[in-house]
């Protein structure tokens, strides 16, 4: 069968950046992936194609060589250059791929029976984020069963070795030219069987339990940051370590300010008399009220930069600006004398054509340019 060309394996132009080749590198790989289309004999053929693409256009001196001569200048079966096993790139990439879709549990052959992650939602006020906390969250988990010390074993009784897979777990299968680890099914990975299981956690070594921990969270964070606890998560099978608690941030909304990375933005309502007149209002920071000059003649919806009244973010940098944008209150409730008034005012404007209302009169410009005198 001829070789179909790199390029076109990974769908990706020529011309495409090392950046570009990855990520379609990574959207094949994931999508046939074996693991994911077990006896899918096509799925696996695809697989293997993108590998040896990725593995020769990942690689700078591999790729000009292809790019000059083709298959031959790449395969060492046409007596080409070389292609030796497993550029380094590949092996990078492969590891970040499958990191991402099966977990830690994949990585590093070190799949024993490690407690998994836990990720806790932990709500903040805006004003906690900011300055930093100290809360206490209780979190439902498994933890080493105290009876048996996490071995499931009655007190006094034994835990044996698993014959079937040696104690190791797994068993590996064949599958295609995979060859694959799953898990034993005798002991369901736990590599040891149990005759006599302990009362109290059912053989399992782990029970159930609420913890509560004390939680710092560091002044700064922002919703969708996360703070890992190492060894906070479940407890592993039969004292194998714990895995780790994330504790995932969510800022609330808040009632004045709204936040974007180190700035705060916030919404000042004037009066149409101060609007007009100019004056000093006093606007809210997180740190108290402040003084702000407004000058004669503010429109709605100014802004207006207090710098260095935002957030200091977790991940440094210096603190961000505070953004006051002005809107300019229509007056309701209008006592008799008040409406008046304003009509008076009003009349005293109309006679001077329009120069006190400047967006007003170009307003009316362009309506008369579009659609001409009334
Ligand atoms: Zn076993
Ligand atoms: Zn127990």
């Amino acid at each position: 069968m001829a070789k179909r060309d790199f390029y076109e394996v990974l769908g990706v132009a020529k011309t495409a950046s090392a950046d570009e080749i990855k990520k379609a590198y990574r959207k094949l790989a994931m999508k046939h992936h074996p693991d994911r289309n077990p006896d899918d004999k096509s799925a696996e053929e695809k697989f293997k194609e993108a590998n040896e693409a990725y593995e020769i256009l990942s690689d700078e001196d591999k790729r000009a060589a292809y790019d000059r001569h083709g298959h031959a200048g790449v395969d060492p079966s046409m007596g080409g250059g070389g292609f030796g096993g497993g550029g380094a790139g590949f092996s990078d990439i492969f590891g970040d791929v499958f990191g991402d879709i099966f977990g830690g549990g994949g990585r590093g052959g070190q799949r024993s029976s490690r407690g998994a992650d836990l990720r806790y939602t932990l709500e903040l006020d805006l004003e906690e984020a900011v300055r930093g906390a100290k809360v206490q969250i209780r979190v439902p988990t498994l933890v080493a069963c105290e009876t048996c010390d996490g071995t499931g074993a009655k007190k006094g009784t034994s835990v044996d070795t698993c014959r079937t897979c040696g104690g190791q777990g797994q068993v590996r299968v064949q599958q295609g030219f995979f060859s694959m680890a799953q898990t034993c099914p005798t002991c369901r990975g736990r590599g040891k069987t149990i005759k006599d299981p302990c009362n109290s956690c059912l053989g399992q070594g782990r029970v159930e339990k609420s913890k509560t921990l004390d939680v710092k969270i560091p002044a700064g964070v922002d919703t969708g940051d996360r703070i890992r606890l190492t060894g906070e998560g479940q407890a592993g099978a039969n004292g194998a370590p714990a895995g780790d608690l994330y504790v995932q941030v969510q800022v609330r909304d808040h009632k004045i300010f709204e936040r974007d990375g180190a700035d705060l933005y916030c919404e000042v309502p004037i009066s149409y008399a101060d609007a007009a007149l100019g004056g000093e209002l006093e606007v809210p920071t997180l740190d108290g009220r402040v003084k702000l000059k407004i000058p004669e003649g503010t429109q709605t919806g100014k802004p207006f930069r207090l710098r260095g009244k935002g957030v200091s973010p977790v991940r440094g940098g210096g603190p961000g600006d505070l953004i006051c944008r002005v809107t300019v209150e229509t007056p309701v409730h209008l006592s008799k004398r008040q409406k008046e008034l304003l009509r008076e005012f009003q009349q005293e404007m109309d006679a001077e054509d329009g120069k006190h209302s400047p967006k007003k009169s170009s307003w009316f410009e362009s309506v008369i340019n579009i659609f001409g005198e009334k």
